[in-house]
């Protein structure tokens, strides 16, 4: 309050936040014309011998000014812009575009997962639009991933459960994202048409010092099992981590340990010279 018991409904710092956003907003709009964007890749990997079980494709905006903009920071307002949609269907096809070429070349076993967010799921049907990109890049649709997050998942209409489960039949793999952030009951995951379970970072970097979290992820790891999902764990940084989630038996982890998202041109050669094959831990 102002002191006299009136709520200012204006500060200085919301002033800046709001310019920031319609600033980003505007150049957002620039960057999706000029085609300002690009993908990393990240490696998640077999905890049993590091092999490589898929790449997420993550989105990258390098702006002539500003540098490199975060998503966790431009997604959201290209989210409540609408403007995810054209970016996701770039986002999309870029990721089944570079896929494909790595297919092609022998990377047979690894594939490719790619972000959708809540927006691009209500907007329109997705099964259409997933076939008919795979088909342009011939991509065939096992080689595909699709990560929907968790509290996505909670408002998910049964049309867009009936859209995934019609992708799943097609081959394409559903996983489900920063799990056990959006309080869905263990319950529900058998309900859900996934295939894999993504624990979020959060767990794993609070795992080692409270064996609360450690007791969460020891559960969420034998319901995998029991359920026949695979598991990953987000976020591993530490060797400690690494060990930690092998003992509960979960299959699969990401994180800076094993590498950080790279360029498609780095994946390549790393690929090809054998050295994402094996990590420190
Ligand atoms: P997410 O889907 O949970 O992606 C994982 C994020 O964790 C990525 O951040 C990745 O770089 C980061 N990460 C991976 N390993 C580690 C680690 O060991 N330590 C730490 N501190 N971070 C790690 P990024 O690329 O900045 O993306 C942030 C979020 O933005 C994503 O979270 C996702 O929600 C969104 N996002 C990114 N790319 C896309 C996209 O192409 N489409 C959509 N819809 N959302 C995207
Ligand atoms: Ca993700
Ligand atoms: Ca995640
Ligand atoms: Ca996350």
């Amino acid at each position: 309050t102002d002191g006299r018991g009136i709520f200012r409904v204006y500060s200085p710092e919301m002033g800046s936040n709001m310019r920031r956003y319609h600033y980003l907003l505007e150049e957002l709009r620039l960057a999706l014309a000029s085609q300002n964007f690009t993908l990393s890749f990240q490696p998640i990997v077999h905890v049993e011998d590091c092999s490589i079980d898929y790449f997420e494709a993550l989105v990258r905006w390098s702006h002539p000014i500003e540098g490199n903009i975060s998503p966790a920071e431009f997604i959201p307002i290209a989210e409540e812009s609408n403007l995810i949609l054209e970016l996701g269907d770039w986002i999309l096809h870029e990721a089944c575009r570079q896929m494909s070429a790595w297919y092609n070349a022998g990377m047979r076993k690894v594939r490719i997962s790619v972000n959708v967010s809540a927006v691009q799921l209500k907007h329109r049907p997705i099964f259409n639009w997933v076939m008919a990109t795979i088909d342009k890049v011939g991509l065939p649709a096992h080689a595909l991933m699709l990560e929907i997050t968790e509290s996505c998942f909670i408002e998910a209409s049964d049309v867009v459960i009936q859209e995934l489960e019609k992708l799943r039949q097609a081959g394409v793999l559903i996983a489900i994202d920063d799990f056990g952030t959006g309080f869905s009951s263990l319950s529900t995951l058998a309900e859900l048409p996934i295939d894999i379970i993504k624990i979020d970072k959060l767990f794993i970097d609070q795992a080692n010092d409270n064996p609360k979290y450690n007791k969460i992820l020891n559960s969420i790891s034998e319901l995998g099992k029991e359920l026949d999902l695979k598991v990953v764990a987000e976020g591993i940084e530490h060797a400690n981590q690494f060990e930690l989630v092998k003992k509960l038996g979960i299959q699969c982890v990401q994180g800076y340990l094993v590498s950080r998202p790279e360029t498609s041109r780095n994946v390549g050669n790393k690929v090809l010279s054998g050295n994402l094959n094996h990590i420190a831990a």
